[in-house]
Parts: structure tokens; sequence; C-alpha cells
């Protein structure tokens, strides 16, 4: 749908123009129209989607009207909460870029930097505010903000906030908020604890899905490299060597395996960053910033820390290990593909991997073609038992087991060749 049927404003249709959107993706233009309608909104969506601009322009459109309707200072009128302070950022140039010519003032906070810009900015007077819950909830507890004036509350990435443990802030925040206002609620998971949240806080919301999961990926090329764990760092090495990955946003499990990583690639004279937890504020958005701009060309981030980097083109992610969490792969996998656009999606699985990988495959409804042609192929077969199985082993009676015999038996084909039926898993 064109963005010129959806009844904006003259001076949002010109923003929108200047950042080149002339057609609405399907969640905007599902959720555009009741929005500006005052409807609350439960929105099953993920980053990629096109979701902040969903909520952005309708509340902007709003607060557009209610323009010059206050005297004194300004007061925030709308709040967005985000699990991250990259989403954050993010939704702060949305709210900038859509706004451009309203003359509405937002402010962006979140915590590990000093709170005295924020206060200072709050003491000026805003209309949007934009925030992680921490800092929200601190400058709150300081009376630097107040929520009294909120007439539009959006709640995104809800998913993310309780796996990040924020979910009680939320909680706290809510209360805090006045019963009149429009609510959105995104998430790209309904977790039972987010839908009765969602419940509690929507009052008859329209619902709007845009992303069963599998169609998200579906444009995204993707395919899996079956590699020994100790392989796994060559495999990138060699891979990142090829100059047509322009850009490439390696995802690892852990900050210590993301650390490693740029030590290696650097060591081969590849020049990546890292992006986790344990840097600084400033270091993590240096990083975002070098790698926007195309100074540096890896990337290595955590599940974490990569959420909400928004990065246009990026042509590959690399999933150095898979995640634990089969929605995770969506997640990570959605960095590139961004609204619409295709992208390349490659994803290392070691033995002890494959139960990952099929959970994966199970949640998208595909099987991931895997590529045979590698110079490090898979060579190690059999899981090797962690400790309480092998302190099991030992106290086991020594009788024939079946499973072992399978075990073996299928140890010695794969060592010949890996069965169809294990490449496409
Ligand atoms: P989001 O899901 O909000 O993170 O948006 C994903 C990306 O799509 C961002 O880079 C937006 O700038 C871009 N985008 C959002 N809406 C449109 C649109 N209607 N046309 C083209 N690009 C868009």
């Amino acid at each position: 749908m064109l963005f010129e049927k959806l009844n904006l404003i003259k001076p949002i249709q010109r923003a929108l123009n200047t950042e080149g959107y002339e057609k609405a993706t399907p969640i905007q233009a599902k959720a555009i129209p009741p929005l500006l309608e005052g409807r609350d909104l439960l929105g099953c969506a993920q980053t990629g989607t096109g979701k902040t601009a969903a909520y952005a322009i309708p509340i902007l459109q709003g607060l557009s009207f209610g323009q010059g309707n206050t005297k004194g200072r300004r007061q925030i009128k709308a709040l967005i909460l985000a699990p991250t302070r990259e989403l954050a950022i993010q939704i702060g140039e949305s709210f900038d870029a859509y706004g451009k010519h309203l003359g509405l003032r937002k402010l962006v906070i979140f915590g590990g930097v000093p709170q005295n810009p924020q206060t200072n900015a709050l003491a000026r007077g805003i209309d949007i505010l934009v925030a992680t819950p921490g800092r929200l909830l601190d400058l709150m507890n300081q009376k630097f903000i107040s929520l009294n004036n909120i007439e539009y509350f959006v709640l995104d990435e809800a998913d993310r906030m309780l796996d990040m443990g924020m979910i009680h802030d939320v909680r706290k925040i809510i209360k805090h908020i006045p019963e009149t206002r429009q609510t959105m609620f995104f998430s790209a998971t309904m977790p039972t604890e987010i839908a009765k949240l969602s419940e509690t806080i929507l009052k008859n919301p329209v619902t709007v899905e845009i992303t069963p999961v599998s169609s998200t990926v579906d444009i995204i090329e993707q395919t899996i490299y079956y590699v020994d764990k100790k392989n796994k760092m060559n495999l990138l090495i060699h891979l990142l060597k090829n100059k047509e990955i322009i850009s490439a946003l390696v995802f690892s499990r852990t900050k210590h395996g993301a650390d490693k990583i740029v030590t290696a690639l650097e060591k081969a004279g590849l020049k990546a960053q890292a992006i986790h937890g344990n840097k600084s504020q400033n270091m993590r958005q240096l990083a975002l910033n070098n790698f926007k701009e195309r100074k540096t060309r890896i990337l290595v981030a955590t599940d974490i820390a990569a959420r909400g980097i928004d990065v246009d083109e990026l042509s590959h992610v690399i999933n150095f290990d898979l995640p634990e969490v089969p929605e995770t792969y969506v997640h990570r996998i959605g960095r590139t593909g961004r609204a619409g656009m295709g992208g390349i999606a490659l994803s290392f699985c070691d033995q002890e991997e494959k139960p990952l990988l099929r959970d994966i495959q199970k949640l998208i409804d595909k099987v991931l073609p895997v590529v045979e042609d590698h110079p490090y192929p898979l060579m190690e077969t059999q899981i090797k038992p962690s400790t309480t199985d092998r302190a099991r082993k030992a106290f086991a009676p020594k009788a024939a087991d079946p499973n072992n015999l399978r075990k073996s038996r299928r140890t010695s084909a794969e060592k010949h060749k890996r069965s169809k039926w294990d490449q496409a898993r």
C-alpha cells in the first residue's frame, strides 16, 4: 500500500519521501490505520519488518495535532520502552527522521552513561521519550521524570525484556502511566508471561501478526557449514577472505568467544570489532558506527548486544555458534534481509550443535541446504560425553547398549560419508 493512501499529514509524507519510502510494509499498512483511530495494538512482529515506523508515524501525527494545546514547559506525552540502548537509539533516529518537519522534541535515555546530559535535556522539556527500563525507573525515582501526561505508550520487543530480566521494572513503570492512553505492544514471540502482560495493559486491541517466523526468513539465503569446533575459526577466516562479503555480522554465543574471534581475525589480517555487554557504552557505539559507516567490515556480536542493530544493506550474517533458543536464529538472520531485501546467512554447526540445528529447522519449517565444498568438513562424528554423562556411564552396567551399537554403526558409516539424511539435517 502506498503511504499516500494512509491519510498522513503533509510534513510526515514529506519526511517519508526524503527517506525514500513509497510503499508501507505489511505491518505499516495494517497497523497505521487503526492506530490513527486511537486503537490499542498488539503487534507480533520483529525488527526488520518496519514496525518502528508503524507506531512512530501515528504517534507523531497524533502529537502534531495536539501541538500548541499546552502552555509552559513541554511534558512527556509519548513513552517508548525498548530493551537495549542500541534499539533505543535507533527508535530515536526513526522519530527524528519521520518527525523532522514537526518541531517535536525527543530524548533517548539509557543506562551506563552519565545521567546529567539526560536530566538537563529533560529539564528543557520534551515530547517523546525513548528509554530502557532501568534508567527510566532510576530517573523516575529521582523525580526527574513524571509519566503523568503520557498519552502514547509503546512497549517494544517485550519478549526480549522478559529474556533480559527487565519485566519487573516494566511492570513498575506501567503503574505510573495514566490509564487513559493509547498502548502499542510489540513482541516477536508470545511466551505466556508476555501474553498475560499484554492482556493487562491493552484495551480491546487490534492484533497484527506479521512475521510467521518462516516467511521472514524466506527471503534470506541460508546455508549450513558442518565443521568441527576446533576448525570454526579457520573456516571463518577462509570465508571472510572472500571480498564478496561486503559486511558481515558474526554471532558468538559468549562475550569471551566474541573477543577470541576478533583477535583471531585481526591476526589473519581481517579488521574486526566486537560488540558485547562487557564493552563500555562508548566502545559499543563506536564499533557500531564504524560498522555502519563501513570503516570495519566485520562486527562480532553476542545476541543481546546485537539486538536492534539496524545496518542498511548488511550482506552477511554468520552464526559462528548456533543459538540455544531457535527463535534467536530468526532474530539473528533478520539483521540481514531488512525491509524485504535479500541477505545471506551462513551457519556453522559442529557435532554437538546438531540438535540445535534440528530445533531451528523445525521452527522455520525448512531443511537448510548444506555447503559441502569447503576446506574444513566435519570429521569428528561422536559427541563428547559431558561430565555427568561420563559419570553416569562409569556406574552403568557394561551390558550391550543398543543405543551405543546404533551409534557405533553410524560412526563408521559417517567415516565414509554422512548419510543423505544427515546432510540434510
Ligand atoms: P524496523 O523493523 O522498524 O527496525 O525497520 C527495518 C528497516 O526498514 C529500517 O532500516 C527502516 O528504515 C526500513 N523501513 C521501514 N519502513 C520502510 C518502508 N516503508 N520502506 C522502506 N524501508 C522501510
